[in-house]
């Protein structure tokens, strides 16, 4: 058990490339830390900086008060499950976990026990004496979880564990997973490129982007107070919608401009404005889930949109349209579902009490965060 730290850490290959930026992160012990990014962000570069099995370029890494830039993987105490199980295929399972103590010079009865224990903690005690030829996806995952968590190490990394698994194995894992940290409360840091993944299992996340970290926080807080425009767009699906405008003030009223609509924004989200703004040219987000349906065009920050496409998807109904100032195509999704035809006109209206406001030139949010729990 540990806590684990980076201080401006790089990775510079030898070709020159900077894969990872000089990154900060401070993860506590016994959290469940999520890298999550898009392919080629540099979360797998990251971990394997943990790991000890690629150099750090710049920076200092520290597990728990020690130093280990300079220290080789064997002596830091860190266990590593990779996305290909990478187990023995001629050994049983029980020899397959026992390897790692076996290489230590534990004797056979201390390693039959610690296998044991590890067995019946992941449910394969019954599988023991199989090869791994013989077991499922699932179990095969198991096993190289339990290679692991015999060796008690003080930090467990993940690099995509579960991505060789189809869909419904791949939700299974995710509790068996989550639920292995709550028994082991050893210090976890898993790495995916899968969003729902990383929201479901992290007590916090780092959203990655091109080797820097843009944002460490819990799944709420990445959910409803993104820093900026990358995070807000690369969590939730389908992702949110921006539009492009300016914030005008007349008299005490403040509105969004574009295009298409002149939008009355309610004084609680002006509030959470931090900066002067008068025509400032902003991006306005909106969660497709704050889109609702309405029978008529009445309403005040009410628009009538062409569904060009729709998803029935049983508990929802999604409705994909245009609209002139958005960056692209728009989503809403309507929960309670309802019958929408496709090609028809339908109006729609924004609640603004859950939008998100950017500065357009530098992608930060321009809002003070607000309470999550006034919002769960
Ligand atoms: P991720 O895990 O987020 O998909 P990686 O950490 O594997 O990303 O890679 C980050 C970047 O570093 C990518 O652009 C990748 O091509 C590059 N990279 C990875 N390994 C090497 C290497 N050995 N030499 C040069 N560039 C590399």
């Amino acid at each position: 058990m540990a806590k684990l730290q980076l201080k401006k850490v790089a990775k510079i290959y030898e070709d020159g490339y900077k894969a990872v930026k000089n990154i900060d992160l401070d993860i506590e012990d016994k959290e469940f830390i999520v890298l999550v990014g898009p392919s080629g962000c540099g979360k797998s570069t990251t971990l394997r900086m943990i790991a000890g099995l690629e150099g750090i370029s710049e920076g200092e890494m520290y597990i728990g008060d020690t130093l280990v830039n300079n220290i080789p993987p064997k002596e830091r105490d860190i266990a590593m499950v990779f996305q290909s199980y990478a187990l023995y295929p001629h050994m049983t399972v029980r020899d397959n976990i026992a390897f790692a103590l076996r290489m230590a010079g534990v004797n056979k009865q201390e390693r039959y026990k610690r296998v044991d224990e590890v067995a019946s903690v992941l449910q394969l005690s019954e599988l023991l004496d199989k090869k791994p030829g013989a077991l499922s996806g699932g179990q095969r995952q198991r096993v190289a979880l339990g290679r692991a968590m015999v060796r008690n190490p003080k930090i467990f990394l993940l690099d995509e564990p579960l991505s060789n698994l189809d869909a419904k194995l791949r939700v299974t894992m995710r509790s068996e997973i989550v639920s292995l940290h709550r028994k082991l409360q050893t210090t976890f840091v898993y790495v995916t490129h899968d969003q729902t993944e990383a929201m479901t299992m992290g007590t916090r996340i780092a959203v990655m982007s091109v080797g820097n970290v843009e944002q460490f926080d819990t799944p709420a807080n990445l959910y409803f107070n993104p820093a900026n425009v990358f995070v807000a767009e690369f969590i939730g699906s389908p992702q949110m919608n921006m539009l492009e405008g300016r914030l005008v003030k007349e008299a005490s009223d403040v509105f969004f401009t574009t295009t298409d609509k002149k939008i009355h924004l309610s004084q609680e989200l002006v509030d959470r404005i931090h900066v002067d703004f008068q025509g400032q040219e902003v991006l306005l987000g909106i969660r497709p889930e704050n889109i609702h349906y309405q029978a008529t065009a009445e309403d005040e920050n009410t628009v009538t949109v062409l569904a060009k496409n729709v998803e029935q998807i049983g508990s929802d109904t999604f409705v994909y349209f245009d609209l002139e100032s958005a960056k692209r195509e728009c989503a809403a999704r309507f929960n309670p579902p309802r019958m929408v035809p496709i090609e028809t006109e339908i109006h729609i209206s924004l609640d603004l009490t859950r939008a998100l406001l950017f500065d357009k030139e530098s992608q930060q949010t321009i809002l003070t965060a607000c309470s999550v729990e006034g919002v769960l």
